[in-house]
């Protein structure tokens, strides 16, 4: 081109919503908790966020692009994202040069440029602007050819009212639903690998999660704790920081140990620990408890003993992980960075006063009959009352917790 003359262009990230925009009646809601995640995943940053019921703008200003970028893999409720560039100069020969200058440090033999004209005061049509924009990239790049079906670069141009953004292939984001629409719920964190799959998997419907931890010192040891809070912490990277309850869990297991037979022990701790969950859960409004068991992993979940220990609780347990292999589990355990964590070798309370022979089908009547040789109820008051709660923030040099939970 004759004037090659390039005006200044802001950089910003233009969030697309997805399956968040079919959510007709619930949108603004949906927006907002996205807008406000979005702003405390990148509190650290100094972003402005702007957004409508079609898009979310999020200005950079001085930022490490990446670092934003890295932030929002965090952010559930973001399905696909886009680097625009925005332009506010609304005539075409500016709006071409900057295209093509956009497009010189991409690698593409094959391109598509779409328009989209929602301010129709801009005079060309936007097949014939799309058209026109082609020609002045096959005409100022060698080697390239338009495919409308399957373009290496899509070269998207929206003649918006407040200004024209240019932007090319889409990212993909997390997706999900944004954290906290569906409200609140309690994970039974472990050690293990499979619970902090599951929480992320809850956390990814727009579950805000607190999550639970039974420790029973000192058969269970403090980098075992340390363990579960550091999980904690991974999760709280999509939560939007967790807060964790510890319950001290010794006396319960001492007594279960004492009076029960031994291959009911498994079933009997884990009928307390569910009653537990589901008193915890109650006094911090969660709405659901939510666990890592998956069908026939170990004796106490089989699905006769799932319904043995689930009888004891009202409340919602929700199994996201019941009906996946190890091994995709542990996919997505890598996926999320909890693997390396969830394998250090520290013991967790399930796995001391295991009895050689644990019950596969364990029956209603015995449970509720050798339950009754302690007194599980004064335990149980005593542990709730005496537990822990430690506040983790995802932002690491971020001292203080905010209130959000
Ligand atoms: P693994 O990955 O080794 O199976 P796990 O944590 O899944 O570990 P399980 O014995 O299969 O261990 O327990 C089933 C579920 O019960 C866990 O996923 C977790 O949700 C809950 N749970 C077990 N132990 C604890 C604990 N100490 N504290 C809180 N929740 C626990
Ligand atoms: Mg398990």
């Amino acid at each position: 081109m004759d004037s090659f003359e390039v005006v200044c262009v802001e950089k910003l990230i233009m969030v697309k919503y997805g399956e968040l925009s079919t959510k007709k009646a619930n949108i603004n809601l949906f927006l907002k908790q996205l807008k406000d995640n979005v702003s405390f995943a990148l509190a650290d940053m100094d972003v402005q966020i702007q957004f409508d019921k079609g898009r979310m703008f999020i200005f950079l200003n001085r930022n490490n692009f990446d670092d934003v970028v890295e932030s929002l893999q965090h952010v559930f409720g973001i399905h696909e994202y886009v680097i625009a560039y925005k332009l506010p100069h609304k005539d075409s020969d500016i709006i071409a040069n900057n295209v093509l200058k956009l497009v010189q440090d991409k690698k593409f033999k094959t391109f598509k440029v779409v328009t989209k004209r929602s301010d129709k005061n801009f005079p060309i049509p936007s097949m014939d602007f799309s058209r026109k924009i082609g020609g002045v990239l096959l005409k100022n790049i060698d080697d390239i050819k338009v495919d409308v079906h399957n373009p290496e670069l899509m070269v998207n141009i929206e003649i918006r009212m407040d200004a024209v953004y240019i932007y090319f292939n889409n990212v993909k984001g997390i997706g999900g639903y944004p954290v906290g629409v569906a409200g609140k719920g309690l994970l039974m964190l472990s050690g293990g690998i499979d619970s902090p799959v599951a929480g992320y998997m809850a956390i990814k419907r727009g579950v805000r999660l607190e999550c639970l931890y039974f420790e029973s010192p000192p058969h269970t040891s403090i980098e075992a704790k340390n363990k579960v809070i550091e999980l904690a912490r991974k999760l709280a990277l999509y939560n939007n920081d967790i807060k964790l309850h510890v319950i001290r869990f010794t006396d319960i297991q001492q007594a279960i140990y004492k009076n029960c037979p031994h291959e009911y022990l498994i079933t009997i701790m884990r009928r307390m620990m569910y009653r537990i969950s589901e008193r915890i859960a109650r006094m911090n409004n969660d709405k659901v408890i939510i666990n890592g068991e998956s069908v026939g992993q170990v004796a106490s979940q089989t699905l006769t003993s799932m319904n043995v220990i689930n009888e004891v609780v009202r409340i919602p347990v929700i199994r996201p992980v019941a009906c996946f292999d190890k091994l995709e589990i542990i996919d997505i355990a890598k996926k999320i960075d909890t693997y390396e964590t969830s394998i250090l070798p520290f013991e967790d309370c399930c796995t001391i006063f295991v009895p050689e022979h644990p019950v596969i089908n364990p029956t209603f009547e015995a449970a509720r009959e050798y339950e009754t040789y302690f007194d599980y109820e004064t335990l149980i008051y005593e542990a709730i009352k005496n537990h822990e709660v430690i506040k983790i923030s995802s932002h690491e040099n971020k001292e203080e917790f905010s209130d959000l939970l």
